[in-house]
């Protein structure tokens, strides 16, 4: 802009004179507060953090004030985004926007408080006398129940009466301690968030590429050609990574399709919008495959190169009337052995290159998929015919090798009975249009939670370890029976089957769980593990708790009230512990579930026996560690302030729990003392262990000096591993989580680099640290042909320098196996290949196929089978009779979070309140008219099992579908409100939501159930 004399000197004048009028005080206060605004970095200091709501990671910096002189605490008075970092390059979102609001939040907790059996109020107590009574409450259950020998005398030891839930936004570090406090006391009910969100995701894509994560990363969307997004809503649940679907539109003329039950707002801003009944997903899928195979539609090359479409299957394998062979109604499960390859006589799969054979999984499959005509597909889903080919026409358009398509999905895939199934497909689909690998395509899960895919990566789920590992089970007495289980062998010969190494990573982790007392003589420990008979995950847990066989519980950092389906139920379940012990920053309904609140909580505490201590923790600002966000990116950061009051961190709360349970067997004696004190916790101060300490621990370390194939030293005892290449069996090295091996080395903190040179294609390797050996493309070997040449040469991220391999990313393959070695791309795979077909892996089925929603309003067969719903999801025989039947519960519900909000975490947020303060639910407005509601009105919505009320907001973004030849209206339920925080009071949301859960990984279905709604 260029300034006249004029106007120079009337703008001027009117400085100098506003000055002159705020010297003299004649500005009002407002305004002198707009004039002083631009000084509120003056004096501050900046600490580097990342937003703790969801896992786009989002850089921000932290402005506080007190120099930390004696007695001036520092205090945050404000966040904004950090403009260095790669992904979200400044920008917040509206729940980034409101950090300071939730650190500062009238809902932080700031004292220890205690609730005594029968009583309405909280006291206040000291952290003494709390974890003192905790330890005390702790030791005498464990020691009346704990369980050393099953009833077959084997050897289990494992504490089922007290369970612990960790949590999804807290450190690695803090998880590391976790893990070492839960298991050495043999906690068998450990579980966390990603068994409410992800778990499907990993229970999909492990099995058919090699790992549970997502593909890319959020700047690689950029680089796509299509952008499926479905089953997700990264507008409004990741916004800022988002950004990069618009950069896709902007860069690479990108067409973007949304297929969702709304009209939701990535919708808004798609090419193309598709609606789906909610809990139909697999069958628009599987007519996408079977479009892509009868249309021929894939990149050959790749399929038969790349994935186990060649590989012959065994020929009892069959599918008939909805099941797969080996199916037991009785039990519920099936015997897998059809599952399986033809071999040969050394055990690796035979295969036809040529596809004649029927028995190849590429002919099985279009079998298989056949059933899924377009017509069907709309029938089922209520997709219109032309959106369903249209979205199948535009994703074939990437079968070329020189385009690619991005799937983005989040849990409108995982919740569901099967989830797990739904994502296979789309993993197929992929596989098949040779997307995988490539710069631009991949499945990219979302993932939620700030720091959950690090608590995935942790193994805090009840039959997991560390590194994707698992739990020994009860009929695994032996370590040798364990690792022969646990070690895969190659299905193809030559293949790198990188899990061949598994028992390097599992006596890594048990020298860092026991130390010293591990040694080959005791078989490193292996007996102080907790054996598993069953799973304990959370619906299970609940379940347990339910009927009264469960004394305690600790709720870190989680909100089961309000996060767990059939909150009514939950609320009964809590009512039947002994005790309750919540971790948290913020006053939770969990914390409160003995309340009366009314309608929203109707409890009676008079009656309600359960002790409750609710101890204050540390917040994300509060504490230095690492969260990994959904692109594996382990992120470290920084406290920028004291927490409030008295409020601990977690890990001072468990070390402090932890020591005091140590003190009272060493004076008392108890049952089976062993794991508990011969765990390895040689913390500087072991009621308060660093997380510079923890992350080292969890990296690893050299105990003896390592030697490479030559004799040649390559770590020094007592160094950091440089990564997980160097680890042995042999008890030399240890290391907590063997994929986090190289986060922090002799060189230092990897996770706190700053480095964000873009190496290509949006690559940034010197930002953060990723996981494994900090490669941000996962599978990239996948992105050239088996001679090496890029199938796309705009697309190279990685090449052949002619005597190993280099580029713009950390290879995903055996650096100096050269091009045409036929060594497969995806290593961690035993056939070296991704699988179309996915063998035993799945206990659903090794290929998907669509089942009916537990609550569904389809009645008759469908796709020639009588069987409905997936035989082998979780069920629960007390359930039944919670579930609705269409005539009662007419129309589809699907909850859903929106932009503004987090969660239930938000609420708490006074910026997040203003903008979203009272609770609605969405009704199409041909629903709305046929039962006489208004924007505005008040309406009830009801399932078997609860109800709730809220305002309606009458919308045309959800559509009325025709199903299977009836009209269906769909409800939608944002899930945030509840009886705490800034918000009006509000009804939980899984008050209505079934208990059901998806056969593999048992996350419940929250995403598609029955319910009537009517006015009030
Ligand atoms: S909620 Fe997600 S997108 Fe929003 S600021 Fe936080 S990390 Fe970024």
């Amino acid at each position: 802009m260029t300034l006249g004399r004029r106007e120079f000197l009337r703008n001027t004048g009117t400085c100098v004179a506003g000055a002159s009028a705020l010297a003299l005080g004649f500005i009002p206060p407002r305004a002198q507060a707009q004039e002083t605004r631009q000084y509120k970095l003056l004096r501050a200091k900046e600490t580097r953090n990342n937003c703790t709501y969801c896992s786009v990671g989002c850089g921000i910096l932290m402005y506080s004030l007190g120099d930390g002189a004696k007695n001036a605490k520092a205090r945050i008075f404000h966040i904004e985004g950090d403009p260095d970092h790669p992904v979200s390059r400044g920008s917040l979102c509206p729940k980034g926007a409101g950090l300071v609001d939730f650190i500062h939040s009238e809902s932080r907790l700031q004292y220890p408080t205690y609730r005594a059996p029968g009583s309405r109020e909280w006291k206040r107590i000291s952290w003494e006398e709390a974890t003192d009574r905790i330890a005390r409450l702790m030791k005498d259950d464990r020691d009346k129940n704990f369980i050393q020998r099953n009833e077959k005398g084997e050897l289990v030891n494992r504490w089922l009466s007290t369970g612990m839930l960790a949590s999804s936004a807290a450190s690695n570090e803090t998880g590391l301690l976790d893990f070492k406090f839960a298991r050495s006391l043999g906690i068998m009910g450990l579980d966390c968030q990603a068994r409410l969100c992800h778990a499907p995701t990993v229970a999909a894509l492990g099995p058919s590429f090699g790992r549970g994560a997502m593909t890319n990363n959020w700047v690689d969307i950029k680089n796509a050609n299509v952008v499926l997004i479905m089953g997700g809503n990264p507008a409004e649940a990741h916004p800022v990574g988002f950004k990069w679907v618009m950069e896709a539109k902007i860069r690479n003329a990108a067409q973007v399709l949304v297929v969702d039950p709304r009209f939701n707002r990535s919708a808004a801003v798609a090419d193309f919008y598709a609606p789906i009944r909610a809990g139909s997903d697999a069958a628009f899928l599987l007519g996408v495959v079977n479009y892509l195979l009868s249309h021929d539609k894939i990149q050959h090359e790749y399929v038969q190169a790349y994935t186990n479409a060649a590989l012959i299957v065994r020929e009892d394998f069959q599918f008939h009337d909805g099941v797969f062979t080996g199916y037991d109604a009785a039990k519920r499960s099936y015997d897998m052995s059809s599952w399986d390859y033809e071999r040969d006589e050394q055990g690796f799969a035979k295969k036809d290159l040529t596809f004649q054979n029927p028995r190849c999984v590429l002919n099985l499959l279009r079998d298989h998929a056949s059933r899924y005509t377009p017509e069907l597909v709309s029938q089922i889903t209520g997709t219109p015919e032309k959106d369903f080919l249209h979205v199948c026409e535009t994703l074939a358009s990437t079968s070329v090798p020189d385009r690619t398509a991005t799937m983005l999905f989040a849990l409108g895939w995982t919740h569901h009975t099967n989830g797990s199934q739904i994502i296979r497909t789309a993993a197929i689909i992929q596989m098949l249009l040779g997307n995988v690998g490539m710069p631009g395509g991949g499945l990219n899960a979302l993932r939620g939670h700030s720091n959950i895919q690090g608590y995935t990566d942790l193994g805090l789920l009840s039959t997991r370890l560390p590194g994707y590992m698992n739990l020994p089970k009860d009929s695994q007495q032996t370590l040798d029976t364990y690792l022969q289980a646990s070690t895969p062998k190659a299905d193809e010969p030559g293949e790198v089957n990188y899990w061949h190494n598994t028992p390097k990573f599992f006596v890594s982790l048990m020298k860092t769980l026991w130390g010293d007392h591990a040694t080959a003589a005791n078989s490193w420990g292996y007996d102080w593990l907790p054996k598993w008979d069953r799973s304990y995950d959370m619906l299970a847990y609940f379940e347990l708790m339910h009927q009264g066989k469960v004394n305690g519980y600790i709720a870190q950092g989680f909100n089961p009230l309000a996060a767990m389906p059939d909150k009514n139920k939950m609320r009964d379940a809590f009512a039947k512990l002994k005790f309750l012990v919540t971790m948290d920053p913020l006053d939770t309904e969990t914390s409160n579930f003995w309340q009366d609140e009314g309608v929203y909580n109707d409890a009676k505490p008079e009656e309600i026996q359960t002790e409750v201590f609710r101890l204050p923790s540390t917040c994300f600002a509060e504490e230095n560690g690492s969260i990994v966000n959904s692109a594996r990116w382990l992120q470290w950061h920084f406290s920028g302030a004291q927490p409030p009051g008295e409020a601990w961190s977690d890990g001072h709360i468990l070390g402090t729990i932890f020591t005091k349970l140590r003190a009272l067997y060493a004076s008392e004696g108890g049952v089976c003392p062993e794991p508990l004190m011969n765990m390895q916790w040689n913390y500087r101060d072991p009621e308060e262990p660093t997380p510079e300490e923890v992350a080292q621990e969890s990296n690893g370390y050299a105990l003896a000096d390592i030697q490479d194939a030559t004799g040649k030293v390559v770590v020094r005892k007592g160094e950091l591993l440089p990564d997980f290449s160097v680890m042995k069996d042999d008890g030399t090295t240890s290391s907590y989580c063997w994929i986090f091996a190289g986060s922090w080395t002799q060189a230092g903190n990897q996770m706190a680099r700053r480095d964000n040179t873009d190496t290509g294609l949006g690559n940034t390797p010197g930002w953060a640290w990723a996981w494994p050996a900090n490669r941000r493309l996962l599978y990239n070997r996948a992105s050239m042909d088996p001679q090496g040449r890029p199938w796309d040469p705009r697309r190279q991220i990685i090449e052949w320098n002619g005597q190993r391999w280099v580029g713009a990313d950390v290879p995903d393959y055996p650096l100096t196996s050269p091009p045409g070695s036929g060594v497969g791309p995806f290593i961690m795979q035993s056939e070296g290949v991704a699988r179309l077909f996915s063998g035993h892996s799945l206990v659903d089925g090794p290929f998907p196929e669509h089942y009916e929603p537990t609550e569904s309003p389809v009645t008759g067969p469908a796709l020639g089978k009588t069987v409905r719903h997936n035989p082998v999801s979780r069920v629960f025989a007390d359930e039944k009779p919670r579930m609705g039947d269409p005539e009662q519960f007419p129309y589809v519900a699907t909850t859903y979070s929106i932009t503004e909000l987090f969660r239930h975490w938000t609420k708490h947020s006074q910026l997040n309140a203003i903008m979203q303060p009272e609770q609605f639910v969405e009704i199409g407005d041909r629903l709305a008219g046929k039962l006489h509601i208004k924007a505005g009105d008040m309406v009830r919505v009801s399932s078997k099992r609860g109800y709730i009320e809220a305002k309606a907001v009458v919308t045309k973004r959800l559509k009325r579908l025709n199903v299977m030849g009836n009209d269906l209206d769909q409800v939608g339920i944002p899930c945030h409100w509840g009886f705490k925080g800034a918000t009006r009071k509000g009804f939980l949301a899984n008050t209505l939501t079934p208990a059901m859960g998806d056969a593999n990984s048992q996350t419940p279905e929250f995403k598609a159930f029955l319910v009537n709604v009517e006015k009030v």
